[in-house]
């Protein structure tokens, strides 16, 4: 099968960060920015580095960016520049856009226009380091709508030694156990008789309030 090909749009923080991630996980990248030295001193980074305003429609063809499989939109301040670049690779047939919002209206917006996904990195970021401030045992976290999250979370001291129905957390929380994460092993689904072990990771998906009486277990 052939590898996907990504474009990044704006190499700030979030750009760069996703750009290079996905090279070093062996994809092609071709990063764009319209600051010239951005242009340069990523160029080492990633395949292919362009310096272009890409709110120009005939600069954006001149790209070649319909043949890329995913283009990111991390165009950050300049929201004009963000919504203009989104619309115009709609227009040019861009298979997948991923588009970065500064909130949730510039997200409506993106939406409308088309953005096939809309991320919030400042949110969830925000998200995960409150949750885990809360309790060192969460790892991740990821809001799925505004009333359920799932949450990886160290298995609390109070749970190891007991299996998934001793340790109830259906009937306290309205939780479920969707996968255990041990070493190497990943359990998924976990048997109802699994024992929970010390350094286990719970993968728990539930209701918010559920979730979070989890999280604050010790
Ligand atoms: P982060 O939080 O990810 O650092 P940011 O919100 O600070 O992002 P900016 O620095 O505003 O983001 O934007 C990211 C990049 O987008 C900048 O390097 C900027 O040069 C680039 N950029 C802005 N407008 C355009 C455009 N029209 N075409 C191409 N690149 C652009």
């Amino acid at each position: 099968m052939k590898k996907k090909q990504f474009a990044i749009i704006g190499l700030g923080r979030f750009g760069t960060s996703v750009a290079k991630t996905l090279y070093q996980m062996g994809y092609e990248v071709l990063a764009v920015d319209a600051d010239e030295t951005r242009v340069q001193d990523f160029s080492d980074e990633v395949t292919h580095v362009m310096q272009a305003d890409t709110t120009d429609e005939d600069t954006l063809k001149a790209l070649g960016i319909r043949n890329f499989d995913v283009v990111v939109v991390a165009i950050g301040a300049d929201v004009q520049a963000n919504l203009m670049t989104t619309l115009q690779l709609k227009e040019l047939g861009v298979p997948h856009i991923v588009a970065k919002a500064k909130n949730p209206l510039h997200g409506k917006m993106l939406e409308k226009i088309g953005a096939d996904r809309v991320v919030y990195p400042e949110r969830d970021m925000g998200q995960r380091v409150a949750h885990n401030l809360v309790s060192s045992n969460v790892l991740e976290y990821i809001e799925l709508s505004p009333e359920y999250s799932i949450v990886e979370v160290t298995a609390p001291k109070v749970l190891v030694g007991k299996n998934l129905v001793e340790t109830d957390l259906r009937g306290r929380y309205e939780v479920n156990v969707v996968a255990i994460r041990r070493g190497e092993q990943l359990l998924v689904p976990p048997q109802p008789t699994e024992k929970i072990m010390d350094k286990d990771v719970l993968f728990v998906v539930g209701a918010n309030r559920g979730v979070q009486r989890l999280e604050e277990l010790e």
